[in-house]
Order: C-alpha cells, then sequence, then structure tokens
C-alpha cells in the first residue's frame, strides 16, 4: 500500500500541503504573506464542522478558545455545522458560547444531518425541514419500543427520556437523554446490545435507515440521510460547489458519521478532538491572510 500523509499530523505545514494553498514557509515569512491559492485547489469559501468530537466535546458546549476562533473564521469565510444532534443541540452546545452579532450572517447551521437548514437573518430561521409524518414517526416509536422490550436488553434505571422525536430522526437512547457519560460508556462497549435490538427492529422498519449513535443510542431516519446528504444541501441552499468546501471532523473513517463528507467529494481533515480543531482553524485564518485578523494563541487546551 502506498504511503500517504498521516492522517492524524495535523501541523500547519501537512494542512497546508493537503488543501494546495501555499507553501508552509510563506505562511511565516512576514514580508510575503501568503495569498490565495497556488496548487490544485479552488480557493475554499466554505468551512463545514462536524459539531460533535470536533467543535465540542460530546454533547458538552463550545469553549472559549474555539468560539473566538469560529468568529475570527466567519471574519474570512462562511461556516456551516452539521450534526446527527437536534436544533436545541445546536442552541445548548453552539449558539449559547458564540458572540452573538451580525457575523452569524455566515453561519448555516444543519441539525440532524442536514434534514434541517438554519440560517441568520437578524435571528436565527428555519429554512426548511424535512419531518418524517405523524404516521412514521408513530410507527417508528412504536417499532423502537417493541424491538427494546422484545431484546432482554432492558435496564433498571434511566435518567430523562428514553425515545426521543426529532421531527426528521427518532432516537432511542436506551439509558435517557440525561444519562451520565459513565453509565453510558459501560452500558454498550462492543455493541452486542444494540445490535441485538437492530436485528429486531430492521424487519419491523424495512423502509427505513436505522444507525447506532454515540454510545447508547439507535437512530432512525428516512435512508440517505448522512453527512454527504447534508454537504449536497448546503451545496444546493448556498450555491457552492463541493471543491470550494473544506470538511473538519473526528470520524472521517469507514463506518464513522464523518466520512460520507468526504465521500461527498470535500477535502477533509481529521482531527482528534476540539484542541486540534482550533489548530486547524488558526492555520487556514493564516493561510487566508486577512489583514484585520489577528492570530492569537489561545494557550494551553481548555
Ligand atoms: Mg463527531
Amino acid at each position: 500500500m502506498a504511503k500517504g500523509p498521516d492522517p492524524w499530523d495535523v501541523n500547519a505545514s501537512s494542512i497546508l500541503a493537503r488543501l494546495g494553498w501555499c507553501k508552509v514557509d510563506e505562511v511565516f515569512d512576514a514580508d510575503s504573506p501568503p495569498r490565495g491559492p497556488t496548487g490544485r485547489n479552488a480557493i475554499k469559501k466554505l468551512f463545514v464542522f462536524d459539531l460533535d468530537g470536533t467543535l465540542a466535546p460530546s454533547k458538552s458546549p463550545l469553549g472559549a478558545d474555539v468560539a473566538a476562533l469560529l468568529h475570527d473564521l466567519l471574519g474570512v469565510m462562511k461556516v456551516a455545522v452539521i450534526s446527527g444532534g437536534d436544533w436545541s443541540q445546536f442552541q445548548k452546545q453552539l449558539l449559547a458560547n458564540l458572540p452573538d452579532d451580525e457575523r452569524l450572517k455566515d453561519l448555516f447551521l444543519l441539525p440532524t444531518c442536514g434534514t434541517q437548514f438554519y440560517e441568520y437573518v437578524g435571528h436565527w430561521s428555519k429554512v426548511y425541514s424535512e419531518d418524517l409524518s405523524v404516521d412514521e414517526r408513530a410507527r417508528i416509536i412504536k417499532a423502537l419500543q417493541d424491538a427494546y422490550d422484545q431484546s432482554g436488553t432492558k435496564v433498571d434505571k434511566i435518567w430523562g427520556q428514553a425515545i426521543e422525536d426529532r421531527g426528521s430522526q427518532i432516537t432511542l437512547s436506551v439509558l435517557g437523554q440525561e444519562a451520565p457519560l459513565e453509565a453510558k460508556a459501560k452500558w454498550d462497549p462492543d455493541f452486542a446490545k444494540r445490535t441485538k435490538i437492530i436485528a429486531i427492529l430492521q424487519p419491523m422498519l424495512p423502509e427505513f435507515a436505522i444507525h447506532m449513535g454515540g454510545t447508547t443510542s439507535i437512530d432512525v431516519t428516512k435512508p440517505g440521510i448522512d453527512k454527504a446528504y447534508g454537504i449536497a444541501k448546503l451545496r444546493d441552499q448556498l450555491g457552492i460547489p463541493v471543491q470550494e468546501m473544506l470538511f473538519a471532523g473526528d470520524a472521517i473513517f469507514p463506518g464513522g458519521n464523518d466520512y460520507p463528507a468526504q465521500e461527498a467529494g470535500v477535502d477533509s481533515i481529521i482531527v482528534r478532538d476540539p484542541w486540534e480543531t482550533a489548530r486547524v482553524i488558526q492555520t487556514v485564518i493564516a493561510c487566508l491572510g486577512i489583514d484585520d485578523v489577528q492570530i492569537t494563541s489561545p494557550g494551553k487546551p481548555s
């Protein structure tokens, strides 16, 4: 197998080399600041991020350093965030921690993988929502309950609601939406319990797509809803070709929920955590070389 670049090598030179924008020594040469593309790539106009594990720790708020860098990035290019999570998750994790100003007009939010689309017009406005029908939702909820009951994986204690109707996606979180991380991590580390539930569920819902998400959950959607779907929605809504997009996510590998974005043809950067995402954002801002946005180091990981 040909030895390619190390996908975990998230430093300035590897990012720039993959983007084909500019040589790394140019970035730090104050006398000749880099300007625009030098290689194969079109100028990137839109930076698309995964949310959980990429911009913010799983189900947790955005850190102050990433929030500040995102705000800087919005000064130089458009930004979108795609997640399997619903709108309330975006509000809690992302928006509550971002400065609320006119730069938000260049931020686009795609909850539940782009089956919903939000833009900022002085306030957050839903452009569309492709919800399952009332009948479909009722059928899915009943099937999830039945499959879970029959699977023999029943738990004694749950924290909050187990089945959540997100409109375009129904999610079973076996331990409940509010379950503590330690309990969730212990419940099904080898996926055996969820595999059992899904084996019962699949024949009940043959026309839907069923996926394991997070550590304890099972998501049901219409088929074909993944981050590639979200990328296509961005292309159509914003009129930006995929060649002019960049994507960063923590699960860009076969089976990972960010992999479809890369498969859709977007130049993609895998990150381990929000700390690395912060480095990627700094590098992109430096590379675009916009004079009125100063790069500042956030210091140690928080
Ligand atoms: Mg993720």
